[in-house]
């Protein structure tokens, strides 16, 4: 479905992101895993064609791209989406119908997410008076409303107490059982050992680490065991 090769983004000195390959198939999990300043956002936002790349190529269902079709990608940016101010309703409902959603669509699938995160009541209050759990909900169905079948989530778990951390995973669960492809960054292991199928390991832009999670942890494990024992 993806395939990225060789893609590169240096900034003046910066060499943000080095020659990263990677692939996920329909259907698949990818967790970009990494420590602050390792590439992951960079790496978004060249798939999205917000930023453009230094070298490299994207191929999008076997066909060279310039960046993923945006109509088809749901995206939770890093630094959320949507205004602090604004009633949340208004937003997912200009969201969906930026993607081209009717009003009808729009007003359905927004019911629908709403529903699922028990979030209905609060469709008419402005974002900022939610609480922040409930705003990153928000945040998600922003991404969701237009029902992509490719999601890009830039670390969905961040700041969020363990209870709401909970209910979104499940929520990225569910999206994977129905057969959404999602790609989602993290500093942390063991969310992307709960959702992914694959990973992709960044250190300093490159890619130090990558593959299958059970071939991963077999061969971490076989490596474990090699040094214990000499
Ligand atoms: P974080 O979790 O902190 O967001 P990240 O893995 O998403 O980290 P990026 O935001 O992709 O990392 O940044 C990778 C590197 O590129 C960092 O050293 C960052 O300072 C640098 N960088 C990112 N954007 C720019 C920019 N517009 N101009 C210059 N340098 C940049």
């Amino acid at each position: 479905m993806l395939e990225v090769d060789h893609l590169s983004k240096r900034f003046l000195e910066k060499q943000a992101v080095d020659e990263l390959s990677f692939s996920i198939q329909p259907g698949e999990s990818l967790g970009l895993i990494g420590q602050n300043g390792a590439g992951k956002t960079t790496t978004f936002r060249m798939l999205l064609g917000l930023m453009e790349r230094t070298d490299g190529t994207i191929e999008w269902q076997g066909r060279k791209a310039h960046h993923l079709p945006l109509d088809r990608v749901g995206y939770l940016p890093e630094e959320r989406g949507l205004f602090a101010e604004e009633q949340v309703e208004q937003q997912l409902l200009f969201l969906a119908g930026l993607k081209n959603m009717n009003k009808k669509e729009a007003k359905a699938s927004m019911a629908y997410w709403l529903d699922v995160f028990e979030l209905e009541k609060e469709k008419k209050q402005k974002l900022n008076t939610l609480s922040k759990g409930n705003q990153q909900k928000i945040q998600l169905i922003a991404a969701l409303v237009h029902r992509p079948d490719f999601l890009i989530l830039d670390e969905p778990f961040s700041g969020l107490d363990p209870v709401n951390t909970d209910i979104l995973k499940e929520a990225i669960q569910n999206l994977r059982r129905e057969g959404v492809t999602i790609i989602f960054s993290s500093h942390r292991m063991e969310h992307v050992e709960e959702i992914c199928d694959k990973l992709v390991m960044l250190k300093n832009g490159k890619n130090i680490l990558s593959g299958r999670l059970g071939e991963i942890k077999t061969r971490m494990d076989r490596n474990r065991i090699v040094a214990e024992a000499s």
